[in-house]
């Protein structure tokens, strides 16, 4: 059989203008199908004095009102819904740090669009029809296991259901079902390092990783191509678009992350003002759907930070646009006597000292009003607490406390990896 280069070679090499036709047509719809379905979003457009006639451009997609999580949470449960209920299939849900779920519903079409994206993801990354994926990712509310289910179905891979925890099994899975494909957060993945070497154990099969619902950098990346001989991927997509994989994922070239631009229109706005910026510049990344039925979204202000990196076909022969990898989220940024920073650019930072391994916490301690942070990182002997502050003092712009611990000693979490810990004293 031929190696599968693209899922829908169609969809992900068509001409930018073809592109733009389908955009604008998808928009149309999707304007028409809300206002036609949905009492929130009638008002919310009538409140915009728009009406579903008045998009006859893609420009004029910025008359258009934005969506909010707080909008999400507002209408639990399905305030939001645009089709009858009982064609409502699945659904997932995500709770966030302020507790109030998020709620995506979708009908037949929608778990067929989802599943195309993944499967284009998947294929995206190297995984071919027949080869193993293991999905380590949880099966449950939380959008990641059933994502990566769906879109390996479509493609027609041979699934590992793991769901998440028990390393040992993780890994006698990988190994005695010759594992192609770990599908994970990323923060996972030093936990598996350590199991393989303390037991002396290697997984030659493993080639892929495909990481999501967590950034992270460049110096991640090679630490575990260095480590497990994988390629790791950034997959891209949260509850509210649709979950795991929906607005794209990077190439092998891994020079950004190509949106599935006929499933949705990509923007970049200044938050303050709202206007959209130039390409090249960061700012929110706000995702419209063009497909979708059960949810559809109009400019969903996503809080993450990026930029459009290029509009150009990229070198593996994909015309999507392609947007940087998420730097963080705007409601990440620390703010530390001055100096903003995100929890990616201090794991950049740790993982460029020779010796120190990617497990660390960044501890911000409040008393009397005033921040201190401290990192606590494992790192092999040799390093010091030294090193770390002064490091980061150099590419940071201040001077954290830095405290080493031995490997495996820090704390480890199932699920997305808890860097940020707040302390306040005065409490
Ligand atoms: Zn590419």
């Amino acid at each position: 059989m031929t190696k599968l280069r693209y899922w829908n070679e169609r969809a992900e090499t068509m001409s930018r203008d073809e592109l733009a036709k389908v955009q604008l047509e998808g928009l149309q719809k999707t304007v028409r199908h809300v206002w036609a379905n949905n009492a929130f979003y009638r008002k919310r457009l009538g409140e915009a004095g728009v009406e579903p006639g008045d998009i006859k451009s893609l420009d004029d997609i910025t008359k258009l009102p934005f969506l909010t999580k707080e909008d999400f949470r507002l209408q639990y449960p399905l305030g939001m819904l645009c089709v009858p209920q009982e064609t409502v299939r699945e659904m997932h849900m995500s709770s966030g740090s302020t507790g109030t779920p998020v709620v995506m519903a979708y009908n037949e079409a929608d778990l067929t669009q989802w599943a195309e994206c993944m499967a284009r993801c998947q294929v995206m990354a190297g995984l071919q029809p027949g080869e193993t994926i293991q999905i380590t990712p949880t099966f449950g509310l939380f959008n990641g296991g059933f994502g990566f289910y769906h879109g390996a179905r479509r493609a027609g891979m041979f699934v590992v259901p793991a769901s998440s925890g028990n390393t040992a099994r993780q890994i006698m899975l990988m190994r005695d079902f010759h594992v192609k494909c770990i599908a994970s957060v990323v923060s996972y993945m030093p936990r598996i390092v350590e199991v393989l070497e303390k037991t002396g154990q290697t997984l030659p099969d493993l080639k892929i990783g495909i990481f999501g619902a967590e950034t992270f950098s460049d110096a991640m990346r090679r630490h575990l191509h260095e480590k497990l001989g994988i390629d790791a991927y950034d997959i891209y997509g949260m509850t509210e678009t649709g979950g795991v994989g929906t607005t794209g994922m990077d190439c092998a070239c891994h020079n950004g992350i190509h949106v599935w631009e006929d499933q949705y229109i990509t923007e970049i706005i200044d938050p303050d003002t709202g206007k959209v910026v130039p390409d090249g510049t960061y700012g929110e990344a706000v995702f419209t759907s063009l497909t979708r039925q059960g949810v559809p979204i109009l400019r969903y202000r996503t809080r993450d930070i990026t930029r459009i990196l290029s509009r150009e076909t990229c070198e593996c022969g994909r015309t999507s646009l392609r947007i940087d990898r998420i730097t963080g989220r705007f409601d990440d940024m620390l703010i530390v006597k001055g100096v903003n920073f995100y929890p990616r650019q201090v794991e950049q930072a740790l993982l460029q000292i020779p010796g120190v391994l990617p497990e660390y916490q960044i501890v911000l301690e409040t008393l009397h009003g005033v921040t201190d942070v401290r990192i606590n990182v494992e790192a092999e002997e040799g390093v010091t607490g030294y090193m770390v502050e002064k490091h980061l003092k150099e590419v940071l712009g201040f001077s954290p406390k830095g405290d080493i611990f031995k490997p495996g000693t820090l704390p480890r979490a199932e699920g997305k990896a808890k860097r940020v810990i707040r302390i306040d004293k005065e409490v």
